[in-house]
């Protein structure tokens, strides 16, 4: 139970799955900050986020969906 995990502090790969978390659930203010703060000091999550956000511009197009900014009429399981 020893690991070199530092509390608060994202991996790249944990910062990939919030970046899609974030697609389908809005993140918390811990994750925001988590994600804000290792994308600030991460060149490659910098690159990365930015591609995503492209990507997901794409499929938005793609499905007309509208920009994930309302909140959705479908219910929970
Ligand atoms: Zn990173």
């Amino acid at each position: 139970m020893s690991s070199h995990d530092t509390p608060g502090r994202l991996t790249c790969r944990e910062t990939t799955y919030l970046v899609s978390d974030a697609r389908d659930r809005p993140l918390t203010d811990l994750e925001v900050s988590q994600l804000q703060a290792h994308i600030a000091g991460c060149a490659a999550c910098q690159v990365a986020s930015r591609q995503f956000a492209q990507v997901f511009a794409a499929v938005d197009a793609y499905l007309c969906r509208e920009p994930a900014a309302g909140r959705s009429a479908e219910q929970p399981k």
